[in-house]
């Protein structure tokens, strides 16, 4: 999976946005109810809650972006944010992702690096959840029928296809 990412993250963020978009007409923010997909999914697949080391998570990071074909973000750590529900956060401006102490889930560091790959959806609407999914997809081996199945259970946009290599090679 991460291997066809390499190949494919370009259409991932330009077609496959598009038809997220397309397929959804809500654009309210969906934060909450992420959280709960979040929840249920890392409940089922825990590679998403394991705590990466420092180096992990910097080499986790270089890693997304390498296959985006984008400089990767820094990685800061901070002592805490003052919301104490908030564990990270995508500082798109300065290009950098800060996580709290303790706090270096992998799906977390995979969240915050949707951020900064589609910083035009800030509400986590389905642009961010489409990217989202396949980062979890490709760096957590998610199944995609569990990704789906659970983003349709909690009301939340659910367009899962990827970009067929096909259809790219006609469109080259
Ligand atoms: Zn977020």
């Amino acid at each position: 999976m991460y291997a066809w990412l390499r190949r494919f993250a370009g259409s991932v963020l330009t077609e496959g946005a598009v038809a997220a978009l397309a397929q959804s007409g809500s654009s309210q923010d969906c934060r909450a109810a992420l959280c709960r997909w979040e929840d249920a999914l890392f409940a089922q697949y825990p590679e998403g809650h394991r705590i990466m080391t420092t180096p992990e998570a910097t080499a986790l990071i270089e890693d997304v972006f390498a296959a985006f074909g984008r400089a990767a973000p820094q990685l800061e750590l901070v002592p805490g944010f003052e919301d104490p529900r908030i564990g990270g956060f995508a500082d798109v401006k300065r290009h950098r992702i800060v996580i709290e102490n303790g706090c270096l889930y992998r799906f977390l560091v995979l969240h915050e690096a949707a951020h900064i790959l589609v910083p035009e959806d800030r509400h986590h609407g389905p642009v961010f959840i489409y990217v989202l999914q396949t980062l979890y997809r490709a760096f957590l081996d998610v199944p995609e029928t569990a990704v789906r199945e659970l983003l349709t259970q909690h009301g939340l946009p659910s367009y899962t296809v990827l970009p067929e290599p096909e259809s790219l090679a006609i469109a080259a």
